[in-house]
């Protein structure tokens, strides 16, 4: 089968011919009507993510249809299927308690095993997976990937986000629009902050009701002046030192801060205003992924026509474009999301 292999970090994948992944006795093996592009796959390419070598076969936000299931399998072939980017092992105590994006024995196409920038990718616990609603494509569901799932838990899940709060989202990237498209329909009031002033008016044409250009300084002080007092809830969608400090120090009161940018650079570790969090009482919040019972509840969102994920879509791409695609994250990227769904070249 054809995959775009990780040869050398920063350079263009290596379009191979490469064995089809064997079967998992618990699982099923897909072929892969889409995978999205993603700046975890950034992080993975750059050599930032811990656990991504070369050799490494990336794409985690795939959509597929089940050409081989294994004895203990729980879905069959003709299943078209999305899966979390955590794969959770659904027999341990973090999933028997409901959270499995926290499982210690998870799974991890597109960054351990090998993922979904292929014509096929073998996926272990197959129970993660949700069925494709009608209503969706293939492509948009790629879209949603990690970015829409992950938005969905931190708002819903960590953050506990009620309607009428004002949210603010740090980065109008892929897991940032998500929730700020996510936030206004479970009837909160959204920010929007970026340095990309098209991202900005892409967020606001899609519900944002301000948007706050990080070019122009006094990021936090402008939020607290347009939600008279600060935001309730803080997204952070970057992972970069000024966008949690702006995230933080941007909140109201005992606001809640939520780390959903993964941070970057081979340590992680940042220099944050800690005084902004005692003196503002702030609950700090880190959230990974989102389990996977949670589905039926985002794709119900979707397919009953409360939210529209479409827009998330920018372009649809071949396996071959994915170097470039990974290359324009070096950069500050236009509005939406790329999604693999030529595998033949
Ligand atoms: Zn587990
Ligand atoms: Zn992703």
């Amino acid at each position: 089968m054809r995959a775009a292999v990780l040869r050398e970090y920063n350079a263009d994948l290596s379009i191979e011919d490469v064995a089809i992944p064997e079967c998992p006795e618990n699982g099923v093996v897909l072929k892969v009507l889409a995978c999205g592009v993603c700046r975890s796959d950034w992080h993975g390419w750059t050599g930032e993510h811990p656990r991504v070598k070369p050799g490494q076969i990336g794409g985690h936000e795939y959509c597929g249809e089940v050409v081989e299931a294994g004895p203990r399998a729980t879905w069959k072939v003709g299943d078209v299927l999305v899966a979390p980017f955590i794969l959770a092992c659904g027999s341990c105590p973090a999933c028997h308690s409901g959270h499995g994006n926290t499982c210690p024995n998870q799974r991890l196409p597109g960054f351990v095993e090998p993922g979904a920038f292929a014509e096929y990718v073998a996926v272990p616990y197959d129970h993660n997976l949700a069925r494709l609603p009608e209503a969706l494509t293939p492509t948009v569901a790629a879209g949603l990937g990690c970015r829409v799932t992950t938005a969905w838990h931190a708002l819903t899940g960590r953050a506990a986000l009620q309607p009428g709060e004002w949210l603010a989202v740090h980065g109008t990237g892929g897991v940032g629009l998500s929730a700020a498209i996510l936030g206004r329909a479970m009837g909160a009031r959204v920010i929007v902050v970026d340095v990309v002033q098209e991202k900005l008016d892409h967020a606001m044409g899609l519900g944002a009701e301000a948007a706050v250009n990080a070019r122009e300084g006094a990021t936090a002080a402008r939020i607290k002046e347009i939600t008279g007092g600060g935001a309730h809830v803080s997204v952070e969608a970057l992972g970069i030192p000024e966008t949690v400090n702006a995230s933080i120090e941007c909140l109201r009161p005992l606001g809640r801060h939520v780390q959903v940018g993964m941070p970057v650079g081979h340590t992680a570790r940042m220099e944050i205003n800690m005084n902004a969090v005692y003196m503002g009482n702030i609950a700090m919040i880190g959230t990974r992924g989102m389990p996977a019972w949670k589905y039926p509840s985002l794709l119900g969102l979707i397919e009953s026509g409360m939210v529209d994920m479409t827009p998330l879509i920018a372009r649809e791409v071949a396996l071959s474009d994915v170097s470039a695609e990974l290359r324009a994250f070096n950069g500050p990227t236009p509005p939406g999301v790329a999604v693999v769904t030529d595998f033949t070249r």
